[in-house]
């Protein structure tokens, strides 16, 4: 079984954008690919996990996200990097799109989006890792045993300031990525 670093989408790997529904919003930080290569080169598996509320809300048209996964996956093998599986949900319990308005097992902090990735990519996920913007990312980490890494981009700047014992915090996805290569 793999070790993978699940990577929250919005604020973590890219720019945070309220609902992003459209490519321009898709914006990386100059450090996205450099981040996710390394840990490729690692050894992980590397795997998105999305939060898309904006689906049921009718925010976000549910193709986009299949659209803007590609549009990522396209500009991270220019350089060098690959992710290899991308998960998200598109529910919300308050949602206006009957198909996605329900509470559901897959959205963060729920684990179903882990434990999907794992049974698809046979990953081990008490040594696996989570980093995101938000506690949510934590927890998720911490419902399947694995650890949690809370950065300081998109809404982990006010996240950070709620400063919860023994988490990791560090100021984004490169500095999350060098403290976990740093990890026995
Ligand atoms: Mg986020
Ligand atoms: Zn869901």
């Amino acid at each position: 079984m793999r070790r993978a670093v699940f990577l929250d989408r919005d604020g973590t790997l890219l720019e945070e954008h309220n609902y992003v529904a459209d490519l321009k919003n898709v914006v990386f930080f100059p450090y996205t690919i450099d981040a996710v290569r390394l840990l490729n080169q690692a050894g992980f598996a590397v795997v998105v996990i999305t939060n898309q509320s904006g689906i049921a809300r009718g925010i976000v048209r549910s193709s986009f996200v299949a659209e803007a996964h590609a549009f990522i996956d396209r500009k991270l093998r220019e350089g060098g990097a690959r992710i290899d599986g991308y998960y998200h949900c598109p529910h919300h319990p308050e949602g206006s799109i009957a198909e996605f308005t329900r509470e559901c097992e897959c959205r963060k902090p729920k684990p179903g989006q882990l434990r999907q990735a794992a049974a698809d990519l046979d990953l081990d996920l008490q040594r696996s890792f989570v980093v995101g913007d938000r506690w949510s990312d934590v927890d998720v980490a911490e419902a399947v045993g694995g650890r949690g890494v809370l950065v300081r981009t998109g809404y982990g700047v006010q996240a950070a300031r709620e400063d919860r014992q023994a988490a990791v915090i560090v100021d984004n996805l490169i500095a999350a990525v060098a403290w976990i290569l740093r990890q026995p």
